[in-house]
């Protein structure tokens, strides 16, 4: 082909194909002319996850009609003249491409009013055709509405996720926008449906209400600056903001926001940094929620690296990333401990020990059901273990008799020595880690063909994981096959997660295993994980029979004082503290 200059309606597309992503790129964009336009209040209207419709309505400057026109060209803007002006900015855009963008790919519509102007202004674009600017009556601000995103490009359209996935995407950018600037009021409705809204009130700690609900804003706390501290005031950088309490944790980093002079950024570096103010205080695999805000002085910080400007480059990276760790840390230290119960995980008891004083207290207990997983009959008993116990090798766990359960989510029990309480999921987790182990070492897997395959979408990242943990899934039972771009076919599931949902349950697991998960091998990773999510759940009430059935393989599990991640499967109260306790003693 002989070279030639493309037509503009071409670049338009291929150009548009780097700002505007999927329709949170677009509501993203929307609304970043929205604040740069000094408006105090942002609506934001969605329906199909933006493929239909996406309304950005604000009570900004406007668009002067003479500006009208050039605001969908390519590279016009009102908000930088020269390369210089980029050291100094302070303006969301700069680029003047994202209008010009959306107009390529969608029916978009702009009405628009200045504080002058009696009339407002509408521009109608139909995918690239632009009519001329009408007169209309409108409110004072801008409302740009874009219809039918990508439906010009359907290579586009095809790649974007379900309604549901692209709207939580959308929601994220609100979320983000509305913690950075609290002193705006935010409302975004999903489908007709209000899904945020904040006051407006300048108040960060009113923005995370609005953002996170009540309960999880209430278990936030406010970022206190590092102490002894002079290197951030020579370089003007302050970092404040909102961080969760231990207490309140989530299974990935959706929540964690950072910002840096208001701007909604992704950087590995420093989410690493507050993970790791966090390290002992939360479980391996959960994240912090935070909304974690620098500020640094417009010369030393790059925000021109991607089109999207997700990215951003610091000139002083480990300065910022220390003292978010120390602030962070600081502050985590500052509130008191949790509580702590005076209950500790009981010293190994023997096995002939319990034997014998069950068989007194309850002779019919002994003969139960046969554990699943007969003990180590061989092995040294518990009581001659060295002290030294490897975490592997825990010592056996007493026979119990249920007595009930406790908020849906812990069995208490009696045994030899006093009361037990069992936390329903983290054994049910142990007890399944170890059948799948043992089945592995066998050779084998207990698989459960589908009835017909469900065919489910993944994100790269998923994909990915499936490549990456192909042979270990499969191992585990999965049956999971390359379907079209972007989905697979689920063909079988381990028989240990018959019980749940199996899209739900596959795309949580490929996600944990996708952030690398635990265990000593990849095999071991994906085991806990699908463990872990087979498992039932805290708040699940059960019956007697079942609460006996968890206990009795239980007591057949080789280590079976901890779940798959660590934390402890029983507590006890001992017969002497339960004395001292009343003071009986
Ligand atoms: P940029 O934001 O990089 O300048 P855009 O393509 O996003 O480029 O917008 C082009 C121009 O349109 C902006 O510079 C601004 O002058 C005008 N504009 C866009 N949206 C609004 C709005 N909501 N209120 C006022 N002016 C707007
Ligand atoms: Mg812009």
């Amino acid at each position: 082909m002989p070279i030639a200059i493309l037509d503009d309606a071409t670049i338009g597309k291929i150009s548009a194909g780097e700002v505007i992503e999927r329709p949170a790129s677009v509501v993203k964009e929307l609304v970043e002319n929205a604040l740069d336009a000094h408006a105090h209040s942002i609506t934001i209207d969605i329906a199909a996850g933006g493929k239909e419709l996406i309304r950005v309505r604000d009570d900004g400057d406007g668009i002067a009609p003479s500006d009208l026109l050039s605001a969908v060209e390519r590279h016009t803007t009102s908000k930088l003249r020269s390369f210089e002006d980029l050291k100094q900015l302070t303006s969301f855009g700069f680029r003047g491409e994202a209008l010009a963008s959306v107009a390529a790919v969608a029916d978009l519509r702009i009405l628009t009013r200045i504080a002058d102007d009696r009339a407002g202004w509408e521009l109608r674009s139909e995918f690239g055709k632009r009519a001329h600017p009408a007169p209309v009556a409108a409110a004072h601000g801008t409302t740009i509405t874009a219809r039918d995103l990508f439906a010009n490009v359907p290579a586009r359209r095809k790649f974007l996720r379900q309604d549901g996935t692209e709207a939580g995407y959308i929601q994220r950018v609100i979320n983000a926008y509305a913690l950075a600037f609290p002193d705006i009021r935010f409302e975004l409705t999903i489908d007709g449906k209000t899904a945020l809204a904040t006051d407006g009130s300048g108040d960060l700690a009113s923005a995370a209400v609005g953002v996170f609900g009540a309960d999880v804003a209430a278990q936030m706390v406010p970022l206190e600056p590092p102490q002894f501290d002079d290197d951030h005031e020579d370089a003007g950088i302050v970092v404040s903001g909102l961080i969760g309490l231990p207490t309140v944790t989530r299974g990935n980093r959706q929540q964690l926001i950072l910002l840096v002079n208001r701007r909604w950024i992704e950087n590995r570096s420093l989410a690493f940094a507050l993970e790791q103010s966090y390290h002992t205080l939360i479980m391996v695999g959960r994240y912090p929620i935070a909304v974690i805000s620098i500020t640094v002085p417009p010369d030393r910080v790059d925000v021109n690296v991607h089109p999207t400007k997700r990215e951003v480059r610091f000139s002083d990276e480990r300065l910022v990333f220390s003292m978010l760790q120390r602030a962070a840390r600081g502050t985590l230290m500052q509130q008191t401990p949790a509580q702590s119960i005076p209950i500790m995980i009981e010293s190994p008891l023997s096995a002939d020990t319990v034997q014998r004083r069950m068989a007194l207290a309850n002779p019919e207990r002994i003969q139960a059901t046969p554990p699943l997983f007969p003990r180590a009959a061989d092995g040294p008993s518990a009581v001659d273990r060295p002290v030294r116990t490897p975490v592997a090798v825990e010592p056996d766990i007493p026979l119990l008799r249920v007595l009930g359960q406790v908020s849906s989510t812990y069995i208490i029990a009696e045994g030899p020595d006093g009361m037990y309480l069992v936390d329903q999921h983290a054994a049910h987790e142990r007890i399944l880690l170890e059948k799948v182990l043992k089945l592995h070492a066998r050779g084998a897997a207990d698989a459960q063909q589908l009835l017909e395959p469900i065919i489910i979408d993944l994100t790269p990242e998923q994909l990915a994981t499936v490549e990456t943990a192909r042979e270990e899934l499969a191992q585990l039972g999965f049956a999971l096959e390359l379907f079209g771009q972007g989905s697979v076919a689920l063909r079988s599931i381990p028989a240990i997660m018959s019980r749940k949902d199996p899209v739900k349950t596959v795309l949580a697991i490929l996600d944990e295993v996708g952030r690398g998960g635990r265990g000593t091998s990849r095999f071991e990773a994906v085991a806990m994980t699908t463990a872990c999510h087979s498992a039932i759940r805290a708040g699940q009430t059960l019956s007697l029979a079942e609460m006996r059935e968890l206990l009795a393989q239980l007591e057949g599990c080789t280590a079976p004082r901890a779940c798959a991640h660590g934390r402890p499967t029983i507590l006890h109260l001992s017969q002497d503290e339960l004395e001292r306790q009343f003071s009986r003693r």
